[in-house]
């Protein structure tokens, strides 16, 4: 019997409410009320393997504080280690937007990069 599921896309700012129905597998067997193919794509990963982007802050050595997040989505299920490995790092000084401050965190392939400036 396939269950449904009610998931809002965060593609773009249309957020297409979509009604999605699964397999008892947990397979999504379709899609319905995305304006595009790119909603289709998120309800198949939102339903298999959910990511999201990590937005946080890390402290310099000066002791300024630098808006951080990662430069590709992580699996959902590693956000607490993400944020772990975030909240025990120092950052170098004098650090400008895109400034790789993490490299490949928790081995998922995305980085760490800083998006402010320090002053
Ligand atoms: S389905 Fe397409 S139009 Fe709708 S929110 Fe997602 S990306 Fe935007």
């Amino acid at each position: 019997m396939s269950k449904e599921r009610l998931l809002t896309c965060i593609v773009c700012p249309r957020g297409c409410q979509m009604r999605v129905l699964l397999s008892d597998e947990g397979k999504v067997e379709s899609v319905e009320g995305n304006f595009c193919k790119r909603g289709v794509t998120y309800a198949n990963d939102e339903c298999t393997n959910p990511k999201r982007t990590v937005t946080s802050t890390v402290r310099c050595k000066s002791g300024e504080v630098v808006s951080v997040k990662t430069d590709r989505t992580v699996p959902k299920g590693m956000m607490f280690e993400v944020m772990a490995e975030i909240n025990g790092t120092v950052a170098e000084d004098n650090l400008k937007i895109g400034d790789v401050i993490i490299e490949n965190v928790c081995n998922t392939g995305a980085n760490v990069v800083a998006t402010s400036n320090t002053k």
